[in-house]
């Protein structure tokens, strides 16, 4: 069952109850803040159902903004995918998309604004310089020889470094806070940095970029956020927000809270190390479906409610946690199991010949798509020649095989009539080719007249009727539980054999069934329609998930 606990249980929801009941804000507002520097993962989702999850439950709104500082990295590619997978998720951000970079000039003026108050000073220390001027964290820093160059002085370099005046690297502004500060997030960080690079949504206006310090905290500012919620990391970055916020004349101020990120074993979740997974061709794309990234696991066939219910069990706390990989795949099999429809698709075929029927016999049976949903019913053909899965027919009974088919035994079809195998064909290699059987006259939806009883029921295609399919199996895309927590490095724990290829025959239904239509195949697993290769005359289905956790158990 998944676990529905209401997301007021969560810490960040009741701090928002207090401060609502208590008056302190009107409205939450809370913001999400995706860098467009790589494709959503996992761990995003969490940050997005809490973000999103909690203004929609008190009535607010939620934010989507780029954080767009570094413009190197980013591009629209990553914007649209983004958005595609925000929205995907089945949120709505109040308003248009925002960005940082509509905010540069305000920050510009609230970097001048500072400088006048003799709190930002223009640095021409080198990196490594000013690595040395830092400190440690066992010792104070000294203060660089620049910090006390008068106002006018920080004012006509600034400007010059913003006129392109200035070599990269040649200087940064930083802010005059406290080289002894025990936080080392207050030792003069830097605000401005020359970056003589195209931006993807200022173009060449700017060549210099506010800081992910200086821009964050006055960017929720300037869009009235009330609850800013970020994840651990950034718990020693919080008297930093505050101080910018204590030391600008920004609108309002907003509340930095934190909560522990989402480890997910077998999983990297580090846009760094996906993008060089998909850099280095080991996986097809960002939205491979065995990417952890939020398209992937689209492209997988996981749904968004199954990943909204996946991040409601896994809860919010303020410690970061390592969790076990089958609470999302539970998560994903729990919402299949109950909305996905119902079709048949034999892997490995046998013919079986029903050799009471005619040649040309064309029978249409329909059966509903799901057990015990309103999700319709569809029509499919039975016919002389059929295809069983290998593995359901036996030479020999067996106790072990009761269920099974075996000369002089009976068998249900799914959805269909009973049958009775009277003879089988072995190919030169003592392989079984062929089974010869008789059908059992009224045995659609009844039991045989005689009460000899079939004891299994398998899952069939027609032989003449059916559609060929390529289904694409996928494994995890690791073989370590911490693939990126070793000594290693994590390329090394890929699993070469996450992807297999194969045929399959399906019902004809299949064909036409529109991309990214979910499917449980009886007895197999749960397959879904490729969002990008399904076509009706390529069918193309990727394994989602398998039936039951324990392979073993899909035994029958
Ligand atoms: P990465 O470290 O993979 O590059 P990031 O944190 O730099 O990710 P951002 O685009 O800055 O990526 O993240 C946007 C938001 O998502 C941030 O608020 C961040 O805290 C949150 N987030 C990122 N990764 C996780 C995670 N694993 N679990 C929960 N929240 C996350
Ligand atoms: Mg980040």
């Amino acid at each position: 069952m998944t676990d529905t606990t209401p997301i007021s249980h969560n810490f960040v929801a009741k701090i928002v109850q207090d401060d609502l009941a208590a008056g302190k804000v009107g409205k939450v507002v809370t913001r999400f803040p995706p860098e467009p520097n790589g494709y959503l993962h996992v761990g995003h989702a969490k940050s997005i159902c809490l973000n999103f999850g909690v203004a929609e439950q008190f009535g607010g709104d939620c934010h989507l903004r780029f954080d767009d500082t570094n413009p190197e990295k980013e591009n629209q590619e990553y914007i649209d995918a983004i958005k595609d997978d925000v929205r995907w998720l089945g949120f709505h951000w109040a308003g248009d998309v925002r960005y940082a970079s509509d905010y540069f000039d305000q920050l510009h003026q609230w970097a001048l604004h500072l400088i006048r108050e003799g709190k930002a000073y223009v640095c021409d220390l080198t990196a490594e310089q000013a690595r040395e001027y830092r400190g440690t964290l066992t010792e104070a820093g000294r203060n660089s020889p620049y910090r006390d160059r008068s106002v006018e002085e920080n004012l006509a370099l600034f400007e010059k470094m913003r006129l392109g005046e200035f070599d990269e690297g040649a200087c940064v502004l930083r802010a005059k806070i406290d080289m002894a500060s025990p936080n080392m997030n207050l030792r003069d960080p830097i605000i401005y940095r020359i970056r003589k690079a195209y931006h993807h949504q200022t173009g060449d206006k700017w060549c210099i970029y506010p800081t992910y310090d200086f821009t964050h905290g006055q960017s929720d500012a300037i869009e009235g956020v009330t609850h800013s919620v970020c994840t651990l990391e950034f718990e020693d970055h919080r008297p930093l927000y505050e101080w910018f916020l204590a030391n600008l004349p920004v609108p309002c101020v907003p509340k930095q809270y934190e909560f522990g990120r989402l480890n997910l074993d077998y999983t990297v979740t580090s846009k760094r190390k996906l993008k060089s997974l998909v850099d280095q061709q080991v996986v097809a794309g960002w939205d491979d479906p065995r990417m952890p990234t939020i398209s992937g696991m689209r492209r997988r066939g996981f749904t968004p409610r199954s990943i909204r219910n996946f991040c409601d069990m896994i809860g919010v706390t303020r410690s970061d946690g390592m969790v076990d990989i089958a609470m999302l795949e539970h998560a994903v099999r729990d919402d299949l199991n109950k909305n996905a429809p119902r079709a048949m698709v034999v892997m490995k075929p046998l013919k079986v010949i029903i050799e009471n029927l005619p040649d040309d016999h064309l029978e249409t049976l329909s059966a509903p798509y799901h057990p015990d949903q309103e999700l319709g019913v569809r029509e499919f053909p039975f016919t002389r020649e059929i295809f069983i899965d290998q593995d359901d027919f036996k030479e020999e009974y067996s106790k072990k095989f009761k269920k099974k088919f075996t000369p002089g035994k009976r068998i249900r079809l799914r959805h269909s009539y009973v049958i009775e195998a009277t003879g089988y064909d072995k190919d030169d290699a003592g392989n079984v080719v062929l089974v010869r059987a008789q059908l059992i006259e009224g045995t659609l939806g009844e039991n045989p007249a005689d009460g000899d009883n079939p004891k299994g029921v398998v899952h069939w295609v027609s032989a003449t009727h059916s559609v060929k399919t390529e289904l694409r199996l996928y494994e995890r895309l690791f073989n370590h539980q911490m693939p990126d927590k070793t000594d290693g490095d994590f390329m090394e724990f890929v699993n070469k054999d996450s992807l297999q290829v194969i045929t399959a025959w399906a019902e004809p239904a299949l064909a036409g069934v529109a991309p990214e239509s979910n499917f449980q195949f009886e007895r197999e697993g749960y397959y879904v329609a490729d969002r990008c290769d399904h076509a009706a005359e390529t069918p193309v289905f990727n394994l989602t998930i398998g039936l039951r956790e324990d392979k073993a158990l899909t035994q029958n």
